[in-house]
């Protein structure tokens, strides 16, 4: 992966928390050579760029094109490699075989960004705005954090009204990947609210990472801001396998004693779902938290105070 970062995102650099998400100049660029697939994720890609491993989902990589590039993406083997963008001849593909497999009802568009390659994006919905099989569509982005300006752009604008157009009839999600309320900014927020015009449920995902987010006040912090605004905390990842970027990888006891007091504190629609992605492709899987004592069998409550079931 070529290290990447956009004028924007330097200009708040200054927070530790988002600089070290990239390389903002200060760390050693990453060897290509050590990254792998932990999800198996390319094992699943039955054309390409449409990943089907779960039966009734289709995870579409429209390119692995982004603003900047996240030093801990769990795609880092791919991102920046031209060879993932879409051509005509992979949309038709894609299309169909959405079309011979119409158990699929949920696509989830995402890279690279697609709000990036919002042309690309444009072209591909358009196509599959018309598969009747398809209930309901979700597009990844981290665009309003990393390039909030390319919300004014003509092409994002038009895809924005295509998704409107979706949205009137079928349910449509943006899934925000944000890490730290420091990039939350009143840029990234104009962009956020822009989002919010529009027909669709906006949702958020977070990857715990190590020295970044790994504290109970950051993400409460997080999750209070993105509730206020509109933004349901959806899942809050604990960071994929991937080799060479273990160094953001967070104890997975501290991550459940966080998520347990996350749970506790915030309003029920203002905390997301804990989840690890299992390794080698089995699946996410929501992690138990502190509130039963497994020696007692007792459930804890909030105020820490153990209780019988009955
Ligand atoms: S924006 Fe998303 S896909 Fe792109 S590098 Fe960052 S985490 Fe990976």
């Amino acid at each position: 992966m070529k290290e990447k970062i956009t004028p924007y995102l330097r200009s708040i650099a200054g927070s530790a928390s988002v600089a070290n998400q990239y390389n903002a100049g200060g760390s050693e660029p990453f060897s290509d050579d050590t990254y792998n697939d932990p999800l198996h994720e390319d094992d699943h890609e039955v054309v390409k760029g449409l990943v089907h491993k779960y039966s009734n989902r289709a995870l579409i990589k429209v390119s692995y094109q982004c603003a900047a590039h996240c030093r801990f993406c769990t795609r880092i083997r791919q991102i920046g490699n031209a060879e993932g963008t879409l051509t005509d001849d992979n949309i038709n593909n894609i299309v169909t075989y959405l079309h011979q497999h119409p158990e699929i009802d949920d696509v989830i568009l995402s890279g690279g960004d697609p709000f990036y390659t919002a042309k690309l994006t444009y072209q591909l919905l358009q196509q599959l705005k018309v598969i009747h099989s398809i209930k309901v569509f979700r597009i990844g982005t981290r665009l309003p954090l990393q390039l909030p300006e390319a919300f004014q752009s003509d092409a994002i604008q038009l895809l924005l009204s295509l998704i409107d157009e979706i949205a009137k009839q079928r349910p449509f999600y943006i899934l925000l990947h944000i890490n730290h309320p420091d990039e939350l900014t009143e840029q990234a927020l104009e962009a956020i609210a822009m989002l919010r015009i529009h027909r669709v449920t906006l949702l958020s995902q977070t990857v715990f990472l190590k020295g970044i987010n790994d504290s109970f006040e950051t993400l409460h912090q997080l999750y209070t801001q993105l509730h206020h605004k509109g933004v349901i905390p959806y899942y809050l990842y604990h960071c994929d396998a991937v080799k060479g970027i273990q160094h953001f990888t967070v104890d997975i006891e501290k991550e459940k004693e966080i998520a347990t007091q996350l749970t506790a504190t915030l309003s029920g629609i203002a905390y997301p779902t804990y989840i690890i992605d299992i390794e080698d492709g089995h699946g996410k899987i929501p992690v138990p938290l502190n509130f039963i004592n497994e020696a007692s069998g007792k459930l804890t409550d909030f105020r820490n105070k153990e209780h019988e079931i009955k």
